[in-house]
């Protein structure tokens, strides 16, 4: 892994607060078991609009690989890349410890790799990271210079009203107890709009959304229509 020194686009603060938990990663019942419990159904979402098998594929800010790890599963050559070097070593050992075939992790800045292999991943994947940068345009736009003419681009994040705070903050953080205190910052959630004005401006075409819900008595997420509180988007790069 090669370290960057140079990038600018990133919230020390923020990385800290993953690197702090990096050993918990792959800890089912961890602060990481919302992404344990999203992980199959966005994988299948994934996998029904762009099929991973034999697909070139980039995971950006991929943390402990939990996305990254079902990628190359499912068939994908995957690399993830994250600027957490704690958790980027947890997901490369856990690769090796399981043995998860074609798959790597490198400590590389989205913006950096944009410009040292553009148009060179058939997907990109960006999932709950967008919420946790200074300039996600930025990174929106790195991942549509990365993906092939013809590849997708897929996005999840929070979304910002009274009712993703409810949830995504009170509830989760202060009321269930799902995630640590101050892991989300209500002001950097991002509005579908928003993300929609950053996908046309790097000419990323807007395909299909999904939201994820939650039921706090069942402790069970499923996808739906509503993508007021946490949703993904799949956007393609025209041929
Ligand atoms: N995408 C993974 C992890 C989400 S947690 C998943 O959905 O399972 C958010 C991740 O974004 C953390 O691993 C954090 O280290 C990473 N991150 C935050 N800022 C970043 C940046 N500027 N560049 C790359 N990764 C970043």
């Amino acid at each position: 892994m090669q370290s960057q020194a140079t990038h600018t686009n990133v919230d020390q603060a923020e990385l800290a607060k993953f690197s702090d938990l990096a050993h918990r990663w792959w800890d089912p019942e961890s602060e990481f078991r919302p992404l344990h419990q999203i992980n199959p159904l966005r994988l299948e979402w994934i996998n029904g609009i762009a099929p991973l098998q034999g697909k070139k594929v980039l995971d950006v800010g991929c943390g402990g690989g939990i996305l990254t790890d079902a990628m190359a599963r499912s068939g994908a050559h995957a690399l993830g890349i994250d600027l957490a070097t704690k958790s980027l070593k947890v997901a490369q050992l856990h690769a090796l410890e399981t043995q998860t075939p074609n798959v790597q992790y490198r400590e590389v800045a989205v913006e950096a790799l944009a410009a040292e292999q553009p148009a060179s991943f058939d997907v990109v994947t960006c999932m709950e990271m967008l919420e946790h940068v200074p300039d996600p345009s930025s990174i929106v736009r790195a991942c549509a210079q990365l993906v092939k003419p013809g590849g997708h681009v897929f996005f999840s994040t929070l979304n910002r009203n009274a009712k993703s705070f409810l949830f995504a903050i009170v509830g989760a953080e202060y009321v269930l107890n799902l995630l640590p205190r101050g892991t989300h910052e209500y002001a950097k959630f991002i509005r579908p709009s928003e993300l929609a004005r950053d996908c046309r401006d790097v000419g990323l075409e807007w395909q299909n959304t999904r939201g994820m819900e939650y039921n706090p008595l069942t402790r069970r997420y499923w996808l739906s229509a509503d993508t007021s509180v946490n949703y993904m988007v799949a956007t393609q790069r025209p041929l």
